[in-house]
């Protein structure tokens, strides 16, 4: 006999990116963190935490976070519910929302934690395929009406973005919950938030881990109405979010400017990067996010990938099919993009030799 479920033997685990020990000299572009550090009053926050608090429990709301995130957004404190970064949100979501009898929808290759949620729930799974242009099929996840539907918007590894309009026809054609996933909002023209207002049943993602630099710190959020945030606070761990991440979080929501100056830099970096990938014969998705999804000219996307591993240069690559001849590259500091730049040329420059 197993030890678990059918659906939990069946499936495989997640694989995150790879993180090279400390210390290693590579240039990492593979998991979309922000190469700028966080804001000195996050940091100075993380140094004045009085470290007697670790003895007792945090607060299960994590409210000092939830205040300064409701002041930066505009939205209800109480419209905020705090998560150990997004991906416990999506958790959270998955096991309130779905079961077998009940489907996750999703346009598909997307961020691969939503499969996965699904897999551990035994839910059935409605797998939209996205075209070439990464345009969002709002009909056909309309049509799916499933319990709960994920739209990573901008989504990744593509860095393609529906339009505000878009989601808000979904929400009102769906019965169920839609999930619009935010990570990379601070990166993109437009952001959803004004729809979890409108609609009951839609919740918004957010994360601190990419456009404010604190992915090790584990903290996300979701803005959601009352309807959604009932089911989510049974399914939420009682102690999600820790003490630390509450205090730092709460300085990191608060220094908005340190934020939108980073993805000022991160947007500029991305236009000249996509013009030079371009100029080397590349193919680039429009992004608004932190990365760009390139098609090298001869679609020979592992073999760049790996080339690039052995000059100290790692993207992402996925083995799957309709990302076989792609590559995920996050935007790193211009002097990085610099050197991965100058290792393709090579690299384009050895084939023709
Ligand atoms: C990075 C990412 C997340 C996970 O964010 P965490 O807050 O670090 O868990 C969620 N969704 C998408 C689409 C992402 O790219």
């Amino acid at each position: 006999m197993s030890f678990f479920r059918e659906n939990i033997d069946a499936m495989d685990a997640y694989v995150p990116g790879e993180q090279p020990p400390a210390g290693a000299k590579v240039i990492k572009l593979n998991t979309n963190e922000n190469p700028y550090p966080p804001s000195p009053a996050t940091l100075a926050a993380l140094g004045d935490f009085d470290g007697d608090a670790l003895r007792r429990y945090p607060d299960a709301m994590a409210t000092a976070f939830r205040q300064a995130a409701s002041h930066a957004l505009g939205v209800g404190a109480d419209w905020i519910i705090p998560g150990n970064g997004s991906d416990d949100l999506i958790m959270m979501l998955a096991r309130a929302c779905a079961a077998p009898d009940r489907a996750i929808a999703y346009a598909v290759p997307t961020f691969e934690f939503y499969r996965a949620q699904a897999l551990v729930e035994g839910a059935r799974r409605v797998e939209v395929p996205y075209g070439e242009d990464f345009a969002l099929p709002v009909e056909a996840l309309a049509e799916a009406n499933a319990a709960l539907t994920f739209v990573a918007n901008p989504n990744s590894p593509s860095g393609t973005a529906a339009t505000v309009e878009q989601l808000d026809d979904l929400a009102a054609r769906l019965e169920g919950v839609l999930a619009i996933d935010e990570a990379y909002a601070d990166f993109a023209e437009q952001s959803a938030l004004p729809l979890a207002k409108k609609h009951e049943n839609v919740i918004v993602l957010r994360t601190l881990s990419k456009g404010y630099s604190l992915a090790g710190l584990r903290l996300g959020f979701a803005v959601c109405g009352p309807a959604i945030r009932a089911g989510l606070l049974k399914t939420k761990a009682i102690y999600n979010v820790s003490a630390t991440a509450c205090a730092v979080g709460a300085a990191a929501m608060a220094d908005q400017a340190h934020k939108n100056a980073n993805a000022e830099k991160i947007k500029a970096s991305r236009r000249r990067l996509t013009e030079s990938l371009e100029a080397l014969g590349l193919r680039v998705w429009p992004s608004q996010a932190n990365f760009v999804m390139v098609r090298p000219p001869d679609g020979q996307a592992e073999g760049m990938y790996q080339n690039l591993k052995n000059r100290g240069i790692l993207v992402r690559y996925f083995k799957q099919p309709s990302l076989q001849d792609k590559l995920r590259i996050t935007v790193g500091m211009d002097a990085d993009n610099a050197a991965l730049l100058g290792a393709m040329a090579e690299l384009a420059g050895e084939e023709s030799d």
